[in-house]
């Protein structure tokens, strides 16, 4: 069960259009047309009337896909239909931005459609990183998206940013990070490039051209080290953020706490954990969207020990029993864990192997 006590939800809209897919990428999304976007939108709105249930939703999340491929009036539509069908107190709201396809207008009618937080795809800051990414953006466009942002009103400003790609660096990410640390932004999240099976870069035989893992894992204690003596304090795996501007949604994920999806691919955890299968035409068809059941009754206390210990203020020694604890010594003598008073986290180096290391503990 998800934490009892939490009564707030989070409501996650993936919007599953591209202009082009990126061959890194396994996400699901498909080709951009006007007329499916409206359809894609009206199905939304629906079932949001049909979860609304006038619980508190404290944060809503647009991803994908590319969320800025909706107009400031689709976002406002369903904004407004989130208002009507649920109670909000002050949510943080975060959508999802491909710097190809906004302006300077479209970003501030966002910020008046009520979005008052930014995760902008930069992944690189040199050009010919993002042409091998297969990005349809250019460095000074990312730039320029940030600082439009910034005028248009976000100071809530996330940069995603990919750590290994093909011909990658210690010089080269560190020309990047310098690039990020001087803009206003107050979170970054920074992902391991993982060729995923299906993908064209999987076909193209990338696994060869990129870092090895040893050298990935060099450029990631670079990056951590990079962004904390930025003032970017880790605070997951994957994120970084000045003090209070962690991501309070994805938080929510990290502490088992209730999110709603809606959407193709969509996931949510309410009582049980479920997801909306990945076809655009049958989420846009049905009155409801269609759900298949992942878990009856998730959020055991072993996924509640494996989701904490991904954040780096980690989890409370109680959760876990006499053995693990013994397991966990021989992690912290090796310099991979750490106890803090009564709590126990991985360092970064920790959770490089974390995955690992969690199949030993649990
Ligand atoms: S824009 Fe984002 S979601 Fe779309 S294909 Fe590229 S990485 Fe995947």
């Amino acid at each position: 069960m998800t934490s009892a006590a939490d009564k707030t939800l989070g409501i996650y809209i993936h919007v599953p259009f591209c202009m082009r897919k990126c061959p890194y990428c396994d996400f699901y999304s498909c080709e951009n047309s006007l007329h499916k976007r409206d359809a894609y939108v009206q199905a939304v709105c629906r079932n949001l009337e049909l979860y609304g249930d006038g619980r508190d939703v404290d944060t809503i999340y647009f991803g994908g896909g590319t969320p800025s491929l909706l107009s400031p009036e689709h976002i406002e539509k369903i904004l407004g239909t989130v208002s009507k069908a649920f109670t909000q107190r002050a949510p943080e709201i975060t959508m999802e931005v491909n710097p190809a396809t906004v302006t300077r207008e479209t970003l501030a009618a966002y910020w008046r459609a009520g979005v008052n937080r930014l995760s902008i795809g930069v992944q690189d800051l040199l050009e010919d990183a993002l042409k091998a990414l297969g990005r349809l953006h250019t460095a000074q466009q990312a730039l320029d998206t940030v600082y439009a942002a910034r005028e248009a009103g976000f100071e809530n400003i996330s940069c995603d940013l990919m750590i290994g790609t093909k011909g990658q660096t210690p010089e080269r990410l560190d020309e990047t990070l310098k690039g990020l640390a001087a803009l206003p932004i107050t979170h970054v999240s920074a992902y391991l490039l993982k060729i995923e099976e299906g993908t064209p870069y999987a076909g193209q035989n990338m696994q060869a051209e990129i870092p090895t893992e040893d050298a990935a894992a060099d450029l990631y204690l670079q990056m951590v080290s990079f962004l904390e003596t930025c003032g970017f304090m880790q605070y997951e795996v994957s994120n970084f953020a000045r003090m209070g501007f962690e991501s309070r949604h994805n938080i929510r994920y990290w502490k088992c706490r209730p999110y709603l999806g809606i959407g193709p691919a969509a996931h949510s955890c309410l009582d049980t954990r479920f997801y909306v299968p990945a076809d655009l035409d049958t989420f846009i068809k049905e009155v409801h969207q269609p759900t298949c059941l992942e878990d009856a009754s998730p959020c055991t206390p072993e996924e509640k020990i494996m989701l904490g210990l991904r954040l780096a203020e980690g989890i409370p020694l109680c959760w876990l029993d006499t053995r693990q604890r013994k397991r966990v010594e021989r992690f912290c003598k090796g310099g991979l864990m750490r106890t803090e008073g009564e709590r126990i986290r991985f360092t970064p180096e920790g959770f490089l192997v974390s995955n690992a290391i969690l199949a030993e503990i649990l």
